[in-house]
């Protein structure tokens, strides 16, 4: 199998990432190896690049949002079958036992474990998955579908975490490939939609997926005007993004935060930005009932994905784009052997 192996990280300008070839891996007892055709790039990935996450081994491949289908069949997986179409997301396996995966809260098991992270992922032709951790796709396009596997759920969650029931006013701060569907999906289910962003690109891609309303501000220079905002999604993993979206939050409302990773938040003043039973919360993962739900709602309410292909080998640059904001919605990566 051919894989862009990640040995040290480092600023992606310097194309820590290499393609090698390794040997294909066989799949233990519950796991399924999968051939891949497409993997999504997220900007957990560059984290997991340039070492904002801590490196959990020597080398690793990363990629989290991969698509392909069963190749092999290890023992003990009885729901997989070879051909059977699969989507291998972040949460490769948790524990199964801790309080928090007995308490429906998976995605803070103490022991999880993270494709592409912990254990090697899909920028690659191949990867191993867990059987129960694999998600079943039906047949179709695995390149409008790759976003959905993290940027999808990931938005997802945090918009329940943001806003619970449909009708609200909800905003999005950083317009990148979670927000382009988390938008969507709020718009077709009820939900009056602000979109804030300080790039042109961005702003025109909002209002082409039918945002009610794009913003163009950026942190430094917050927009004046009075707060409306029931509830926002913070994906930009800076500190003062979630300052700018305190300050459009009205009474009662919550600040989620849709990142893995942020910068340093500037000091906030209690009195005017988080008094009034404002709430700040950060969004972990996710969990298996996550995936299925919002998979389902991408089915049904049509959501589509704004995607630009890359060959496999292209993935340094591929990060640099995504690093640099010169992405309009989300980078997939074909892994498929020529
Ligand atoms: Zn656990
Ligand atoms: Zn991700």
């Amino acid at each position: 199998m051919r894989a862009m192996v990640l040995h040290a990280t480092g600023p992606v300008e310097g194309r820590p990432l290499h393609l090698e070839e390794l040997p294909t891996p066989a799949p233990d007892p519950g796991q399924v190896l999968v051939r891949l055709d497409k993997c999504g790039v997220c900007r957990t990935d560059l984290h997991v690049v340039e070492g904002d996450l801590p490196p959990l081994r020597p080398a690793v491949v990363p990629g989290h949002e991969a698509i392909g289908t069963v190749a092999q069949v290890g023992a003990e997986v009885p729901s997989l079958r070879v051909g059977d179409r699969v989507g291998v997301p972040w949460l490769h396996r948790t524990c199964g036992r801790c309080e928090y995966c007995a308490s429906g809260r998976e995605n803070l098991c103490d022991r999880k474990e993270f494709t592409g992270y912990s254990v090697n992922g899909g920028y690659a032709t191949h990867v191993l998955a867990e059987e129960g951790y694999a998600l079943r796709l039906p047949a179709g396009d695995a390149t409008r579908w790759a976003p959905f596997l993290c940027a999808g759920i990931i938005g997802y969650r945090a918009l329940k975490a943001a806003l619970p029931r449909p009708g609200g006013r909800i905003g999005f701060f950083g317009f990148g490939g979670s927000a382009h569907l988390t938008l969507q999906l709020a718009a077709r289910q009820g939900f009056e939609t602000v979109a804030y962003t300080r790039d042109q690109a961005h702003f025109e891609h909002a209002q082409r997926l039918g945002a009610s309303e794009v913003v163009l501000a950026d942190a430094a220079r917050p927009p004046d005007r009075p707060a409306s905002l029931d509830g926002a999604v913070v994906f930009a993993p800076a500190g003062e993004v979630l300052v700018q979206a305190l300050r459009e939050l009205r009474k009662g409302g919550t600040v989620a935060i849709a990142a893995i990773h942020m910068s340093p938040i500037p000091p906030i003043d209690y009195d005017r930005w988080l008094f009034g039973e404002r709430r700040i919360v950060s969004v972990e993962a996710n969990t298996r009932a996550d995936a299925r739900e919002f998979l389902d709602l991408a089915t049904r309410l049509h959501l589509e994905s704004t995607v630009a292909l890359r060959p496999l080998a292209q993935a340094n640059e591929a990060l640099a784009d995504l690093k640099h904001d010169r992405v309009v919605g989300a980078l997939v990566l074909d892994c498929a052997e020529p």
